[in-house]
């Protein structure tokens, strides 16, 4: 028997090896176009800075290192130029020798990965995705022409580009971040991105939202809103399409979000013809709806699984994929799960929301940080529609738990109920996980009512009073427009002050606030609490301030 395994890296290569582990007796030949096999494409934005300093570092294996251990017949820069179903063929090229050959298979495993969205083409201007070895080895070249002084273009505020610009920064690059949406990292909602882009600008980041490049110049690439901005290099990383031309030519089909349709096993519309990672589509975990998540871990786990299935050892169906996700940026962690709610509203489905500043550790034990968490909840089940997390220590096993919850198919509410590590150092006795699920709890049974940081305005409006329940030192420093302060240790004594009226309370992160709301709704006021507190609608008002900044910015060369 024999398996031709399309594309070497993540997918094919998990595939590739674990094939070999169940087979022995089967040739397996890995054709890749690219020069370099297994290598870590996720290590690529951290050679430009110099974290990872030895290029040698990010080629995990070499065609020769997988002939000794696996026998596999790994095939670099030959690329396949087209597959015959029928005749269970494809067409190989070898881009060295210009040679192509007619190759047969038994199963073909198509692993080609994702294309960069193409960008505006600037004759010229150095342009240059950041997907392969060879692309950190032009970045480089450029950067190290340009000296200390490189001015960059990073095209896209996703994960690729943001890490991108850390890197670039690290090189003392002067950073121009150009983003076609109204916010940086779109995956996120508004009030989580505001304080990332908040931090960029910090970092010295020119971050220009709302906008796209639309040509070049010598020296200058011009954006659609009419700015000029000064470049030596552009990276364009403002996201993937699937690779799915060699499967649409072949017949195969293509399900509705342009990724290779697949069964629960990794198997196309052909029998013989299996597929895996960024080209294919899964299926999601909120809607059971075809989708498209990009990440390694997916295309590792159902590499793996195609080839149990190839191997004919396949015992369990692919699980729908839940788009977990993270990312470092300027020393904050970013990580999501699931749907956000820009995504919920879109599709008009229900949905409850939660915010949360808890620390990564208990306070009195030296280094706790801060961390702002959401949580999507449907509210007819109490299902788990989504987290997001912001911070910087402790975030990545905070988006781990809820992303083994949803799995398990735990509630919200359930999140409570988890019984997790607890040492002063790590966690607290009541771990952020637990108090997220206590809120979404509160908010299950309505023992509180809470508002949302964009719903204040129209409350206010309408009548609602705004009480500010910090200390007055708090309110001081800082407070919304138009509250009263009244701080929650007097509020017993000094709650006859309040008008009769329906009561808006905050707090600095909505736990105070909680137990204001427990103690007037039992006085008989008429109360809710601004969910996440000053927080969350401080990051609310930013991000709002940063759309209206974007659409209002003049044209300017930099
Ligand atoms: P790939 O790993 O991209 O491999 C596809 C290969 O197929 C390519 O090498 C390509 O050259 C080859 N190929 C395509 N067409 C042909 C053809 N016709 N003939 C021969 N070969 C062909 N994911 C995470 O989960 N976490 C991260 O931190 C993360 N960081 C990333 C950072 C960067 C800079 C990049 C680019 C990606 C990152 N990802 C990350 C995404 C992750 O790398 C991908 O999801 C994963 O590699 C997809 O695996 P794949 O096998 O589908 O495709």
């Amino acid at each position: 028997m024999k398996t031709i395994i399309i594309g070497g890296v993540a997918g094919g290569m998990s595939a590739a090896t674990r094939l070999r582990r169940l087979d022995e007796q089967r040739e397996i030949v890995v054709y890749e176009r690219g020069s370099h096999v297994s290598f870590a494409n996720c290590g690529l934005p951290y050679h430009v800075g110099g974290v990872i300093a030895e290029r040698s570092s990010l080629l995990l294996q070499t065609p020769e290192t997988l002939a000794a251990r696996f026998a596999l017949d790994v095939r670099v820069r030959h690329e396949v130029m087209a597959i015959d179903a029928a005749a269970k063929t494809v067409i190989v090229r070898d881009l060295t020798t210009g040679a192509t050959s007619t190759e047969a298979y038994d199963d073909l495993l198509l692993a080609a990965g994702a294309t960069a969205q193409a960008g505006a083409t600037s004759p010229g201007m150095p342009t240059h995705t950041l997907r392969s070895v060879d692309d950190v080895d032009h970045i480089n070249a450029v950067l190290g022409q340009s000296g200390a002084s490189a001015h960059v273009v990073v095209v896209g505020a996703g994960f690729i580009g943001l890490e991108a610009v850390e890197n670039l920064l690290a090189r003392q690059a002067t950073v121009t971040l150009v983003q076609r949406g109204n916010q940086v990292l779109s995956p996120l909602d508004p009030e989580m991105a505001g304080p990332i882009q908040q931090a960029l600008e910090t970092a010295g980041v020119d971050v220009r939202t709302g906008t796209t490049i639309v040509g070049a110049s010598a020296g200058f690439v011009i954006l659609s809103d009419g700015a000029r901005v000064r470049a030596d290099l552009v990276i364009e990383a403002s996201g993937v399409r699937p690779e799915a031309s060699l499967a649409r030519s072949a017949g195969l089909r293509i399900g509705p979000t342009g990724g290779i349709a697949v069964d629960a096993r990794q198997r196309t519309s052909d029998p013989s013809i299996w597929a895996v990672g960024d080209g294919v589509e899964k299926v999601d975990h909120i809607d059971a709806e075809p989708t498209l998540v990009t990440m390694a871990g997916l295309a590792n786990r159902h590499g793996r699984a195609a080839a149990d299935a190839i191997a004919g050892t396949a015992t369990t169906d692919a699980a729908p994929a839940l788009g977990t996700s993270i990312l470092g940026v300027l020393g904050l962690t970013v990580a999501l799960v699931g749907w956000n709610e820009k995504r919920l509203q879109a599709a008009g489905r229900p949905h409850r929301v939660v915010h949360t500043h808890p620390s990564s550790h208990a306070g009195y034990y030296p280094g706790a940080q801060q961390m702002a968490m959401k949580l999507l909840v449907e509210p007819e089940t109490d299902a788990i529609l989504g987290a997001q997390i912001v911070g910087r220590d402790g975030v990545d096993k905070r988006i781990d738990v809820i992303a083994v919850a949803m799995t398990a198919g735990l509630t919200a509410s359930g999140l409570s109920r988890l019984e997790l590590a607890y040492a002063p150092q790590y966690a607290s006795a009541k771990d952020p996980v637990n108090l997220l699920g206590y809120v979404a709890e509160n908010a299950k049974t309505g023992s509180t009512r809470s508002l949302q940081w964009h719903e204040l305005e129209a409350a206010m409006a309408t009548g609602a009073v705004l009480v500010d329940v910090r200390s007055s030192a708090e309110y001081q420093t800082g407070s919304i427009p138009g509250a009263l302060n009244l701080p929650l240790d007097e509020l017993r004594e000094r709650h006859t002050e309040l008008p009769d009226a329906p009561i808006v309370v905050h707090c600095q992160v909505g736990q105070r606030g909680h137990t204001a709301a427990r103690l007037l709704s039992q006085l008989g006021h008429d109360v809710r609490n601004l969910d996440g507190g000053w927080l969350t609608w401080s990051a609310g008002l930013l991000a709002a301030a940063n759309r209206a900044d974007s659409a209002s910015r003049v044209p300017a060369i930099r």
